[in-house]
């Protein structure tokens, strides 16, 4: 019997106990900067001899690690060592399956602060964003584990006289799971967990600009016990193995976190049948955002402007659910901008191992190159009011920005920035707010602040998009709490952490039979 599922508390960092504990890890990370990590294929180190590195994105030259890149031939191997361990891990049984994933969950709590001071030098995360990261990872690991003890349970059916009817759910197969960088800890966990615990087996390919952290989940799951094979590691870039990947006769789904673009690329490759092939291979994909939150006339201004500055710039914006775009009520519209204005100045951007700074680096050159393309176009289609700067030399830090009078059809207001970049539309009444809302290609999370119940209610009807948040800001979901996935670009709305979950990475199987 295990306990109830519950979300795991984000540390507070005021403790001196837990601020103590940090500092320590981020010293031992930095300690372990610069070695050489090798591919993990059928549980045993593999080395290609070429190599790409991880640098921290606030001191540009500091190589964090270095990896063996996955070519065609690692490609090859993880699959024959995937498709050679499915043979005993689909009949492994799922109560173990469920078991072993808490454990891992356990060994995380262990690793806690660790995994933290990854995600904190490789990606430029502040202390809390790090630590709500790792908590919504054991989150993960222990929500999947319980409810693949539910699953593994009798299904209820209705009975047909004379005969023994059940319905089981059987894994697919071999999983490909392609995660991005900006959750490196629970969009990583969350995916391959739910096709390990389901009986499938996996080929992770981490983003190529987090590939340390991964690294950590793949140490963490060969102590919980995963069999060798069922977990196969292969770092490399996603341009150069991503569509041999997708594209393998031997591939059975595909699980993909990140952008529109290439999550639209792997569906259509996944569509084509490969010689050999014998099924339709099944394609889960969370794709990209271009969040909004409305302010009606009606709103308490106060609490809507600190939920805009929270959700557009927590971890610079780089959050698919990060507001990018806020509409705003013509009658409140300037008390709003000064407001949010007012709040932004007073966020810190620098190092994020210093906790002085609420906001890091982002991710990499080329995105700085794009964030900062994008807030050159949004000077010329509306009026800058806050930040604007960036400065590359040491980090890619980018001044949180916001740019006010943007027209609803402006690049800025409809393309995703993926940065600390915030369009603020001025709309009038609720017609043009709702149509406002919802006029781009996306539909990921919104928000709505008003103390009108009639227009609230009007919002949940019309407001499109996959988690919809009421008087509060639109990031920060939490498993089981808040099942996360988007509407129309923004992907297949697969509802992670929540219980439908488990059953994108299984099929059904009934079996009548005469007494
Ligand atoms: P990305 O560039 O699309 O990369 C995501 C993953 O796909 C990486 O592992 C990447 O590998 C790999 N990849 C690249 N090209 C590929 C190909 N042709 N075939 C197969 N895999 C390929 O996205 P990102 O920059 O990492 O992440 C940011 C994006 O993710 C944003 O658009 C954000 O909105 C979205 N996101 C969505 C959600 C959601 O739940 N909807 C959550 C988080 C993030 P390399 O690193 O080697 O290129």
């Amino acid at each position: 019997m295990v306990g109830k599922f519950r979300n795991e508390a984000v540390l507070d960092f005021n403790v001196p106990e837990n601020k103590k504990k940090m500092e320590d890890a981020l010293q031992y990370v930095r300690s372990q900067f610069n070695r050489e990590y090798p591919l993990h294929i059928n549980g045993k180190d593999v080395k290609s001899g070429n190599l790409f590195t991880s640098y921290n994105p606030a001191n540009k030259n500091e190589v964090i690690g270095t990896f063996h890149r996955a070519g065609v031939k690692e490609v090859d191997m993880a699959m024959a060592a995937a498709l050679e361990a499915f043979e005993s891990w689909k009949i492994f049984d799922p109560e173990e399956r469920g078991i072993m994933l808490m454990k891992a969950a356990n060994i995380m709590r262990r690793r806690r602060f660790e995994l933290n001071a990854w995600m904190i030098y490789e990606t430029s995360k502040n202390w809390v964003e790090a630590d709500a990261d790792t908590a919504e990872a054991i989150d993960f690991l222990d929500f999947y584990g319980r409810e693949m003890l539910r699953l593994s349970e009798r299904q209820p059916l209705t009975s047909n006289p004379g005969e023994f009817n059940k319905m089981i759910y059987i894994p697919l197969g071999v999983g490909a799971v392609i995660p991005p960088w900006n959750f490196p800890n629970a969009i990583l966990v969350g995916m391959t967990s739910a096709s390990i615990v389901t009986g499938n087996t996996v080929l992770l390919k981490p983003s190529s600009d987090s590939p340390c952290t991964g690294y950590c989940i793949v140490e963490i799951m060969q102590e919980a016990g995963i069999p060798d094979g069922v977990l196969n590691f292969i770092p490399g870039s996603g341009s150069e193995i991503g569509d041999y990947i997708v594209q393998h006769p031997k591939t059975r789904f595909i699980a993909f976190t990140g952008s529109m673009e290439v999550g639209l690329r792997i569906n259509r490759l996944a569509a084509e049948t490969s010689e050999g092939q014998i099924w339709i291979k099944r394609v889960v994909a969370e794709m990209g955002g271009k969040d909004g939150i409305v302010v009606d006339s009606e709103a308490d201004v106060e609490a809507a402007a600190a939920g805009t500055v929270a959700a557009a710039f927590g971890f610079q914006g780089q959050k698919c659910s990060a507001c990018s775009r806020v509409m705003v009520d013509e009658s409140i519209y300037d008390e709003f901008c000064d407001l949010i204005v007012e709040k932004t100045k007073k966020l810190t951007v620098g190092d994020t191992t210093d906790t002085k700074n609420y906001m890091g680096a982002v991710i990499n050159q080329a995105s700085f190159d794009s964030i900062s393309k994008y807030i050159e176009i949004g000077k010329k289609e509306g009026k800058l009011i806050a930040g604007g700067e960036g400065d590359d030399s040491k980090g890619y830090f980018i001044q949180p920005t916001i740019i006010k009078d943007i027209a609803p059809d402006g690049v800025i207001s409809q393309e995703e920035i993926f940065g600390p970049v915030l369009a603020v539309i001025k709309v009038k009444g609720m017609d043009e707010a709702m149509e406002v809302a919802n006029n781009t290609i996306y539909g990921l999370t919104g928000a709505f602040f008003s103390r009108n119940k009639e227009k609230v209610a009007r919002a949940k009807r019309e407001f499109h998009v996959g988690n919809l948040y009421i008087n509060r800001k639109c990031t920060g979901a939490l498993v089981d709490v808040h099942p996360f996935g988007g509407f129309n670009m923004s992907g297949t709305d697969s509802k992670a952490g929540g219980r439908d979950y488990l059953q994108l990475f299984m099929q059904a199987k009934t079996i009548a039979e005469q007494l």
